[in-house]
């Protein structure tokens, strides 16, 4: 694939398109499914890893591949583009770089390679979408964009996002002790609403995304997410009730008061 195929607006359009369909097919199957990493881990899905390098393998090429065409696309160096360059770096950096080694893995603990390669593909394209973008290679940014109002709210929305996620995976962390495999019930702040903050804070995250960048290809990504993690919150609403008969009654799974 030639790098001016990567700035063409028709060829991106094709390719935002196929990320619409890739969340379509997540949000369906994952009604029928969980996906089997983590506490809905199971056998049958052949070969498995460690769950440590899973991460790292499957959230790499947000970095790796995104910035090599953020730069191999960007017209111009632009302040704009440097602050996206630095947002999606700074989560994306720490997503697959630190946050596998914090993790406190079940003794055991395995990931289908399945699940990985799967997240490998959907990251690739999310690259060929969204860095094309944010580097201006499809719309040229303009320093003047920076103090429009829906650059301003997506930024905050991001970092707020960025903030809740964090804060929520760090007190998940605390419930295990190194070589621990239990889970207990998480509690405090968010916790008392909600049952996956983490999840809430990553949507937020990728909201703020598409509201700053105000494009398709934010929005798509923005949607997949939450075509991800909307089942997943339930699913795991759905594990903690069957397990823990004394489970906070008016917690909800995601939103609070909503769902
Ligand atoms: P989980 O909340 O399922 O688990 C996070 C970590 O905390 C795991 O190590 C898990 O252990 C541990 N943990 C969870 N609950 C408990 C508990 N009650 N007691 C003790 N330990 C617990 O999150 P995910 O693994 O699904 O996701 C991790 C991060 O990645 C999140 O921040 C999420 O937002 C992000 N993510 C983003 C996606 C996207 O589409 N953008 C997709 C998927 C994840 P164990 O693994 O043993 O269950």
């Amino acid at each position: 694939m030639s790098l001016a195929k990567l700035t063409d607006p028709t060829f991106h359009a094709v390719a935002v398109r196929g990320m619409f369909l890739f969340a379509a097919l997540t949000a369906c199957a994952l009604t029928f499914l969980s996906a089997p990493y983590g506490r809905h881990a199971r056998s049958g899905w052949g070969p498995t890893f460690d769950p440590r390098i899973g991460w790292l393998v499957m959230e790499s090429p947000s970095v790796l591949l995104w910035g090599t065409l953020f730069l191999a696309t960007m017209p111009s160096w632009s302040l704009t583009g440097l602050v996206l360059l630095s947002l999606w770096m700074f989560h994306y950096g720490y997503r697959a770089f630190v946050y596998p080694f914090r993790m406190r893995v079940k003794p055991g603990d395995r990931m289908p390679v399945v699940i990985a390669a799967l997240a490998v593909g959907f990251n690739s394209l999310n690259a060929i979408v969204n860095a094309p973008m944010a580097s201006g290679g499809v719309r040229p940014w303009t320093n003047a964009w920076m103090l429009d109002p829906r650059f301003l709210v997506g930024v905050a929305m991001f970092v707020a996002g960025t903030a809740i996620n964090r804060w929520a995976d760090a007190k998940l962390r605390a419930l295990r002790k190194p070589g621990e495999s239990g889970y207990r019930i998480p509690t405090g702040g968010l916790y008392e609403w909600i049952t996956c903050p983490n999840y809430f804070g990553e949507c937020l995250v990728w909201t703020g995304w598409a509201v700053a960048t105000w494009s398709t290809a934010g929005v798509a990504f923005a949607v997949y997410t939450a075509a991800n993690l909307v089942p997943r919150a339930l699913q795991n609403h759905a594990w903690y009730r069957s397990q823990f008969p004394d489970y906070p009654i008016g917690r909800r799974a995601i939103l609070p008061w909503i769902l």
